[in-house]
């Protein structure tokens, strides 16, 4: 990829008038590119030692914005935060939280892709422009529908990976007839707004098997896993660009790059069995147990015995601590005594914060997240260098974020922090629509001309 600066060639900012609608001069196009699970320190380890992982991603950066403060929500889990980057708005008002326990229905409530909240895809859609959604399945019936020519979700298939949804985006622009079954579509015009969704880096970042590459069996393994990954996606990207100037439209075109969490290793770390294979949970409930507390860890749909003072809820890491009757600030405070201290916790966050955050009301009245590599997994399983990102550390928290093109500063490090939602806003702001209604984030004004 040596070509790679003059492949990009330079980018020519026109010039435009950001704030005043009008639709008839629109010629804005908006490409928001989510790469589920891009932690921010995926991007430095690429970068680091010499090593040059990510030039085009680089070039980018130069010729763009680089948010190096970019942080996601709570909880960092993929359905929660994918919806609230395209409402702009935490689970708070999306009112989606993954899971949780409801005082009133005595029972973990589960959700799925429930949304409560406007997407940046509907705001569009009733502002009369185009949209199309490339496997961003948040946006699947929630402003994109598959077969619908005016605003298609657009899939392949469970083994597409990046770089087929990256040739289905290129096809897209093209007008090429693209999509797999009652999904595959033609179009005769390129929609204004496009989506494109791809989750490499997650299943890669989890240490699971991830479209045919094995599972690694140490940290470093599982790092040279993403890295690699990480390096293709970057040229493909590229690529995508490319075939943008190919169809003449790039000079019109705003890209962001964002992500709904990052990752946190856990489980075991080397070859040899270590103290943070297995789960730390049975210890920490026992340390609340001899402040004199009853709990039961419960899963989805499941309710408390009678005689249970604290229902646990959990993904994995951080685990949410819910009274099942009045409790008092001694309680809560009996039970921070119990467990700091303890070699494997990382955060505790009290209700306050939480709220603050924009965390969902009775999401929890504690939130205790594992120092990593520790997990608070529900079983006595041996994990191998796992990843997952439920979880209150940077390496889940701190995600990664640029964005390029028409109306955007070139060069501008953005070192304020900000927030994954606060995209929403800005892309309708590029777009010159009204964000979607219930959005609370910011419009990122210093990263725009
Ligand atoms: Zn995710």
């Amino acid at each position: 990829m040596s070509n790679i600066k003059s492949k990009l060639g330079s980018i020519n900012y026109s010039s435009s008038e950001v704030g005043k609608v009008d639709m008839g001069t629109n010629d804005n196009y908006v490409v928001y590119i989510n790469w589920d699970g891009f932690a921010w320190y995926y991007y430095e380890l690429a970068n680091s030692g010499g090593i040059v992982k990510t030039p085009v991603i680089n070039d980018l950066i130069q010729k763009g914005v680089i948010f190096k403060n970019a942080y996601t929500g709570i909880p960092s889990i993929t359905n929660p935060m994918q919806s609230a980057i395209v409402s702009g708005a935490w689970p708070n008002v999306t009112r989606n939280c993954y899971r949780y326990y409801d005082k009133k229905q005595k029972r973990v409530i589960q959700f799925r892709r429930e949304n409560k909240a406007e997407t940046i895809a509907e705001a569009a859609v009733r502002q009369g422009i185009k949209v199309a959604s490339v496997h961003q399945f948040i946006l699947e019936n929630r402003g994109c529908e598959a077969g619908n020519a005016d605003r298609p979700y657009i899939t392949l298939g469970e083994r597409a990976d990046y770089e087929d949804r990256f040739d289905a985006a290129i096809k897209l622009i093209k007008g090429e007839a693209v999509g797999k079954g009652k999904s595959r579509i033609k179009l005769d015009y390129i929609p204004k707004f496009i989506s494109i969704y791809m989750d490499d880096l997650d299943g890669l970042g989890h240490n699971n098997r991830t479209y045919g590459i094995p599972a690694a069996q140490t940290e470093e393994g599982r790092l040279c896993n993403v890295m690699r990954r990480l390096k293709q996606m970057d040229e493909k990207l590229c690529e995508f660009i490319d075939e943008c100037k190919g169809v003449g439209i790039y000079d019109n075109m705003s890209f962001v790059l964002t992500a709904d969490h990052g990752m946190t290793p856990y489980g075991r770390q080397d070859k040899m069995s270590d103290c943070y294979a297995k789960s730390m949970l049975l210890d920490l409930i026992g340390a609340i147990e001899r402040g004199g507390f009853k709990t039961q860890v419960l899963s989805a749909g499941e309710s408390p015995k009678k005689d249970t003072d604290i229902v646990l809820v959990g993904a994995g890491l951080q685990i949410q601590l819910s009274f099942t009757k009045e409790h008092t600030k001694q309680d809560l405070q009996k039970i921070m005594t119990a467990v700091l201290g303890k070699e494997y916790i990382g955060r505790i966050m009290e209700k306050d914060e939480l709220a603050q955050r924009g965390a969902m009301d009775g999401f929890a009245d504690l939130l205790i997240s594992p120092r990593p590599p520790y997990s608070f997994k529900a079983n006595s399983k041996e994990y191998i260098a796992k990843g997952q990102h439920d979880s209150l550390d940077e390496t889940s928290q701190h995600i990664f974020s640029l964005m390029w093109g028409r109306d955007i500063k070139k060069g501008y490090n953005y070192t304020d922090r900000m927030y994954n939602i606060d995209f929403a806003r800005t892309i309708a702001h590029l777009l010159k629509i009204d964000g979607p209604k219930c959005a609370t984030g910011n419009i990122l004004t210093d990263a725009l001309i």
